[in-house]
């Protein structure tokens, strides 16, 4: 345990946890009673959670006084062949050496590296620059693969830019209709709920569409429960309908977008009986759901994993922005298309290089532009700089063969990745792994080294929540002696690899560099700085240092709904994205012209089941920090397999038994869940454990063509019962 830094003032801040990024103050104090330090109280005046929290968001505190988190280095004895305490010196030494010997003896790509959705800003960016640039590797990807690639494709492919939300989260409860697609989020991010429940109040109209009866779900005008893996067939049999009902917004269509003709086509090919037919979402329900869209003057779509983690998850979410964009509602104030993304920094995440194909800014980094001006900040010649890399699960697939030395920071893919098993197996025949963690996941359980890290209430970073807006969470405490930040360990890597410069582990440092690689891109963050972010509680991006030296002008529009992007200074920030025109080259959204295609792996005579995956409210993620929080155990102790009575009595399970849930890539055992709340046809099982129950060793990695997302949300499985 570690004492409260010397101030003891509260300090604003933001939750550890989902893209949400509620704002909440810390107070230190005393660290007996397992308080770890901090207590959690209110801050309403941070727009996006007013105050609120969830059981996640409020307990968060107890990881940092954990029995069971790391507070010193670990290095594998070859004696023991047990992870022993190190010192730091030591233990950085060992992971130097490590990837540096296998890049000279199998060359650069040899070497991995694999982020996470939850770094902060700085952290992404220093990882990314450290791999590219100490490294020389280009395989470096990360956990946000899994978590909204598909929505961030189809969002380029429409719209030439990617930002979860183009609009504040508060819009939705001020549009008319929302369609909410395959997100929980009554129990993903449950202060969001209150945007829902405003709608309504207000006479708006909700439609959740998931195979499930969710607590989300229990709060629509109307549920659509189509089969997984069909929700692509469903948004074309919507746009079908809005077709032959002449509701097709003619004028916006001809307007500001292209490809319509193609879109219309191939929406017309999906009729609406063969879309129940696909489905199970009957006619008059699709009816309904269009009359309840169009009806409201201003209509959203809002995705998240349902619809996005399947290996058509692309052209899914493109078929849901053909609707929009099909009904003129995208590009104007309260109407368009937002992905709700799930990791804390699953958007700026992807923003600033820890992607396999992209630079900071949000740069291609296929593109010599881009690669020019990252290589000037970087110092160093744009010929240097390595191409695209693997994708995250073609890198976890390719460990022990073409890449040997894998350095991992803030993911726990034993846990979190698709057939799992196989993951592990591959993890574990690397010749060197290092992880940084905040405790011992299932993942850095297999490592060479481990280090310690500090907790989000123990250091400073910037994160981008799901509208778009760069926060600042702030540290409250020191990190307990022998623990050290992310930062440090990238500065001590490189400065043993040869680059004493480059790498501070100051995160606002970091962060002035970020700044002017991500100048002129996409995500353009140079208009923005610590100063800003504190006195204004969030800057939107993008938010160019002047406001005349936007790249995308008009796109923030001069809208009085962004009556802030119309006064003179420095730019405002930009809340609401294609107000006057997109962000392709020239102005016009596109329409994907998508057709439905079946899952990859459908039902058989062998495996008759559909397995779907998801999250609970008490958990989060792989759960490495909230399982070890006792309230959020005690709600949620472990996984389960929900099923329809009907499947139930077919299978001879009763309430509780042990069922195994088996697919062609392993099985996973957990008690069963009878309920009414899901389709006959599918199980439910949350991902957030490892052990016999891990879901993971079930799903099937099969990816996107385009976002290389795995399908987490679709395959076939048979039920057994197992032995109690
Ligand atoms: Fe934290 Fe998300 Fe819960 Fe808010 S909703 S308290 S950000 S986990």
């Amino acid at each position: 345990e570690h004492s409260p830094a010397p101030d003891p003032a509260p300090v604003d801040t933001h939750c550890p946890y989902c893209s949400l990024q509620c704002g909440m103050t810390l107070r230190p104090v005393p660290t007996d009673g397992g308080t770890g330090g901090v207590e959690v109280i209110e801050r309403t005046a941070f727009p996006v959670n007013r105050g609120a929290l969830c059981g996640k968001g409020r307990t968060a505190p107890a990881v940092l006084s954990s029995r069971v988190r790391l507070t010193e280095p670990l290095v594998r004895r070859p004696d023991s062949g047990r992870l022993e305490p190190a010192t730091w010196e030591e233990a950085l030494d060992r992971i130097a050496e490590g990837l540096e010997a296998t890049g000279r003896a199998h060359g650069r790509d040899a070497v991995g590296v694999f982020g996470g959705g939850g770094l902060t800003n700085e952290k992404a960016y220093a990882l990314g620059k450290f791999a590219r640039v100490v490294l020389g590797t280009s395989q470096i990807d990360y956990n946000g693969r899994f978590c909204m690639s598909s929505a961030a494709a189809a969002h380029q492919r429409a719209f030439g830019l990617d930002r979860g939300l183009p609009f504040p989260l508060a819009d939705v409860a001020r549009t008319g209709c929302v369609v909410l697609v395959g997100s929980n989020l009554a129990e993903t991010m449950p202060p969001a709920l209150r945007y829902l429940t405003e709608l309504k109040e207000a006479g708006g109209r909700l439609i959740v569409v998931d195979p499930r009866r969710t607590r989300t779900a229990e709060q629509a005008d109307l549920h659509l429960t189509p089969r997984p893996g069909t929700d692509l067939a469903l948004a074309l049999g919507l746009l079908h309908l809005v077709v032959a009902e002449g509701r097709v917004d003619e004028e916006f269509v001809e307007r500001r977008t292209s490809g319509w003709p193609e879109a219309r086509a191939a929406a017309m090919a999906h009729w609406p009986e063969l879309v129940e037919r696909i489905t199970g979402v009957p006619v008059p329900a699709l009816r309904k759901a269009v009359a309840m869209f169009c009806d409201a003057e201003n209509s959203m779509v809002l995705t998240a994993r349902g619809p996005e983690q399947q290996s058509k998850g692309t052209d899914t979410v493109g078929a849901w922005i053909n609707l929009c964009l099909a009904t003129g509602r995208a590009g104007r104030p309260l109407s368009g298309y937002g992905c709700l993304t799930g990791q804390g920094n699953g958007q700026g995440g992807r923003e600033h290089g820890q992607k396999a194909d992209q630079l900071p800014g949000y740069r291609k980094l296929t593109d010599p532009a881009a690669r020019a001006h990252v290589a000037a900040v970087w110092g160093v010649e744009p010929d240097a700089l390595p191409g695209p890399g693997r994708s995250a699960y073609e890198l976890l697939d390719a460990l022990g063969r073409d890449v040997r030395a894998l350095l991992l920071m803030g993911s726990n893919p034993l846990v979190s990745a698709p057939r799992a098993a196989h993951v592990e197996s591959r993890l574990r025949s690397l010749d060197f792994l290092a992880v940084a963690d905040v405790v011992l996941s299932e993942t850095a359980a297999l490592a060479d080294v481990v280090l310690p890290v500090a907790q989000w209430a123990e250091e400073t970073g910037t994160m981008t929540n799901l509208e778009g807006r760069v926060i600042l969470r702030r540290a409250a405490l020191t990190p307990p002696p022998g623990v050290r930040t992310d930062l440090s360990v990238l500065s001590g890597l490189a400065a043993r690899l040869g680059w004493e410069k480059g790498f501070p582990a100051d995160a606002e440092e970091v962060f002035e560099e970020l700044r002017r690689a991500s100048a002129g891109g996409p995500a353009d963050y140079s208009g923005i700085t610590y100063r800003r972010i504190a006195e204004e509680d969030g800057v939107f991006w993008p938010c160019p240092e002047r406001a005349e030296e936007s790249g995308f002008e008009g796109v923030a529009g001069a809208d009085s709904e962004n009556a802030e992007a119309e006064r003179p200074g420095p730019h405002p920030g930009t809340p609401r994205l294609f107000l006057d025109r997109f962000a392709t080259d020239d102005g016009r959204a596109r329409f994907a012209p998508v057709s439905h295609r079946p899952a990859a792996e459908e039902p058989d005579a062998a495996y008759p089941v559909l397995l779907t995956t998801g999250r609970v409210l008490a958990q989060y993620q792989s759960g490495a920090q909230t399982r070890r929080v006792a309230e959020l155990n005690e709600a949620a102790p472990g996984p389960y397999v929900q099923l329809h009575p009907l499947l139930a009595e077919r299978l001879g399970a009763a309430e509780g038994v042990p069922i195994a849930v088996v697919s062609r890539r392993g099985r996973a055992v957990a008690p069963a869940r009878i309920s009414r709340d899901i389709r006959p046809d599918t199980v439910f099982m949350p991902f957030h454990w490892a052990g016999p129950g891990r879901a993971n060793t079930v799903t099937n990695p099969a990816l996107d063509p385009v976002s290389r997302m795995p399908e987490f949300k679709v395959c076939a499985v048979r039920l057994e019962l197992a032995e109690g």
